[in-house]
């Protein structure tokens, strides 16, 4: 067994502490109202001269996660998007795979049927991730493929 040191934090530490990087990431979050990648998110702290790295916007974007404190979704490639969750429980979300616009669903079938589940298995603690996405109605009206009707070929 090694020297074991006591974690004390001295009173002039330099560098803002985790705990104030993570208070920091969640306001930026707070501030942004739509899901947003980690990648975006330190996009813009970097405008906003929020001295956060990209490892520390992961890390913090996961806690505020564990800690039921953002809501997550996957967009088309996988990567996690996250939001505020403003109300004490989670909730679920219709995303657009276009523009990212999100809709809060009432997804109360899937609370009664996760706690079915657990009571005809056994399971404790369940926990669920589930989300529907599509194209909104501006998106269909616009869109890039340029296969509307009428539409030119430009070659
Ligand atoms: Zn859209
Ligand atoms: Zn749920």
């Amino acid at each position: 067994m090694g020297r074991r040191k006591r974690e004390r934090t001295p009173p002039d530490a330099p560098g803002p502490r985790p705990a104030r990087r993570r208070e920091a990431v969640s306001r930026l979050l707070t501030g942004c109202g739509e899901f947003v990648s980690a990648r975006q998110l330190h996009a813009l702290a970097v405008l906003q001269e929020v001295d956060v790295s990209l490892t520390t916007v992961y890390r913090a974007l996961n806690e505020l996660e564990e800690q039921g404190c953002a809501d997550v979704v996957l967009d088309g490639n996988g990567e996690r998007l996250y939001r505020p969750r403003t109300a004490g429980e989670h909730r679920h979300y219709l995303l657009c795979r276009d523009c990212g616009v999100s809709r809060v669903l009432d997804a109360a079938v899937v609370e009664t049927w996760t706690e079915r589940v657990g009571e005809e298995t056994g399971f404790a603690a369940l926990e669920h991730l589930v989300q529907l996405s599509g194209i909104c109605g501006p998106c269909q009206s616009t869109d890039p493929a340029g296969r509307a009707p009428g539409a030119t070929a430009g070659e």
